[in-house]
């Protein structure tokens, strides 16, 4: 890392992605009047953008995604948090008291702390229509929109715990939901197995797998293919939940902090990674449920955690000059 880094690049702490948690990080620190950046790839709102209703935030009924991540960023800006958008941070340099981090345009970033908030993804299907119905008939979190199917019929696909259970909590909006898998056994524990067989509103198409998805403004049927056969046959549906695996934005942060098998960062109570002065929040953290609320959360607690951090730093070398 070179020249570029100068005196107005410094910061106290350092949020990387401007999701629900990074923002949350970036209110409370700014408010704790430390000088604070956040670096985000895109425009700040992470996931929440791509969500068309939350109606599970407290304190607001129902609220766009896009809204609520303009209130939140709107709000840090208030507090003089700096945003970076459309800015992608390529380099990191954690281990000393001063972190350094290296953004896409080659520009260099040091502060105290650094917050690690990049959020993740879940897999897709990757099958034609897909990306166009995300949103409209497809989505990845029964938590977040099982009450929009209220009456109508759907397919889950997947074969893991979280697709079995998610089919028997959408049981609780759907009159019928249907279990798309492409081997002819679940990868799921026995109980989950079970309690989703027991369900008189599941049913199971096993060794196939949805191969297409149609529709005008919002999806209409998808083509289902016979993995044994190779047939393919439409299907009308009002939804389609894939529950086929989650992939956290890690990719940039391996051998620079701990991360599980699951390339999950690992985090103590206080959000604290293993190294000093870094922590993490959010989706991208060893955790089970993703949420906006939990997300927000996390990044209450790695902001305050951040901040006694930064505070005990600038006590330390005050401390020092003074017996220098
Ligand atoms: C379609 C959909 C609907 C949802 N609906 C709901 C809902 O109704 N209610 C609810 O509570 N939750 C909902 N969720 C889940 C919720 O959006 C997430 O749990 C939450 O956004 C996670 O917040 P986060 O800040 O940890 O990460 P994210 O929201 O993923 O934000 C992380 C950001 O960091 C950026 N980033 C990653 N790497 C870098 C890098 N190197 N440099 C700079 N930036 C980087 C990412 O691109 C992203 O913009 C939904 C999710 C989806 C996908």
């Amino acid at each position: 890392m070179t020249s570029q880094m100068n005196e107005s690049n410094h910061f106290d702490a350092i949020v990387i992605g401007g999701g629900p948690a990074g923002l949350t990080a970036g209110i409370y620190l700014s408010r704790a009047r430390l000088r604070t950046v956040i670096i985000s790839d895109g425009v700040p709102g992470g996931q929440m953008i791509l969500t068309h209703e939350i109606a599970n935030y407290p304190g607001v009924e129902s609220i766009s995604g896009y809204q609520l991540s303009n209130i939140m960023k709107m709000q840090a800006k208030k507090f003089g948090c700096v945003i970076r958008a459309n800015s992608e941070v390529t380099g990191l340099n954690l281990e000393g008291e001063v972190k350094e981090i290296v953004l896409s345009d080659g520009q260099i970033y040091t502060a105290d702390s650094v917050i690690l908030t990049p959020g993740g993804r879940s897999r897709t299907l990757n099958m034609p229509g897909e990306a166009k119905f995300k949103g409209r008939g497809i989505s990845y979190c029964a938590t977040c929109d099982g009450d929009f199917f209220t009456g109508k019929e759907i397919f889950v696909v997947g074969g893991g715990n979280s697709a079995l259970e998610e089919a028997v909590s959408l049981t609780k909006y759907a009159t019928k939901v249907t279990i798309a898998h492409q081997f002819d056994h679940f990868q799921a524990f026995e109980y989950a197995v079970e309690e989703a067989k027991g369900n008189p509103k599941i049913n199971f198409v096993m060794e196939s797998s949805i191969v297409r998805f149609y529709g005008k403004e919002k999806l209409e049927s998808v083509d289902l293919k016979d993995l044994k056969t190779g047939e393919i046959n439409n299907f009308r549906t009002d939804g389609v939940f894939i529950f086929i695996g989650y992939v956290p934005n890690t990719e940039f942060l391996k051998e620079v902090v701990t991360l599980n098998q699951w390339n999950e960062i690992v985090v103590d109570t206080d959000m604290a990674t293993n190294i000093p002065g870094v922590f993490a929040a959010g989706d991208s953290i060893v955790k089970r449920y993703r949420q906006v609320t939990t997300a927000v959360g996390d990044g209450t607690i790695a902001a305050l955690a951040a901040s006694n951090y930064i505070h005990q730093l600038k006590t330390k070398s005050l401390h020092e000059s003074l017996t220098q």
